[in-house]
């Protein structure tokens, strides 16, 4: 860390065309050159354990908002679930390859839909499913309790890093919930249903609502 922040002054000093080159190769494990020894052991030391312990738990938050999705457009047949559930498989497809790249372990190997390592998380897919179990209006309002879910996780775990590459996940993310999120609403208000916030303000709800939505790379 202390060698970034030190490269990050001297980047602002100098100008970023000079140091330019440097931060990249110090972030870079790819950067193609023809005088460049093999890739030794991944970089997990450049990660506090908070860091590691954030993707850990994102990898698997976002495949349960899969599995409930696809678990839910089974009970219901509603498209809604499936179109969402295809952006979460991206989701956490993106986190494992942070894993990789970090050399970290990956929990969700070998776990078929609906098992997770973590068992607040275990115990939270199970509580969904009953709810979502009850009717499609239920169901509904369960992909909003998991998406504002996810936007305080993800500003939880974004608060915790400063790798670059993550925090870009982590925005990537976040679009992602609040697109979620508003199809959600949408689909609630359409059946006559206001949903109330159980997890993030109602005035951060608002003006999630309210605003448009971003796209995602
Ligand atoms: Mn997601
Ligand atoms: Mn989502």
């Amino acid at each position: 860390m202390q060698r970034k922040q030190f490269l990050r002054y001297m980047g602002a000093a100098l100008g970023g065309a000079v140091i330019a080159p440097l931060l990249n190769g110090c972030v870079s494990e790819e950067a193609p050159s023809d005088t460049a020894t093999p890739p030794t052991t991944p970089t997990t030391s450049t990660l506090s354990a908070e860091e590691i312990a954030g993707l850990k738990f994102m990898r698997e938050e976002e495949k349960l908002a899969h599995d409930v999705y696809i678990a839910l457009y089974g009970l219901w047949g509603k498209k809604t679930f499936y179109n969402i559930s295809l952006s979460e498989t991206k989701h956490t497809e993106a986190i494992l390859a942070l894993l990789v790249k970090y050399g970290i372990p990956d929990p969700a190997a070998g776990k078929p839909a609906g098992v997770f390592e973590d068992p607040a998380l275990q115990a939270l897919y199970d509580t969904l499913m009953a709810m979502g179990s009850v009717s499609e209006i239920e169901a509904l309002k369960v992909g909003a309790l998991i998406e504002e879910t996810d936007i305080r996780d993800i500003h939880a775990k974004e608060a915790v890093t400063d790798e670059p590459d993550i925090l870009t996940v982590y925005a990537n993310l976040l679009c992602g919930s609040q697109n979620h999120l508003r199809a959600y609403n949408s689909a609630l208000l359409q059946k006559g249903v206001i949903y109330v916030p159980q997890v993030i303000t109602q005035i951060e709800w608002d003006a999630i609502v309210n605003s448009a939505d971003c796209v995602e790379p």
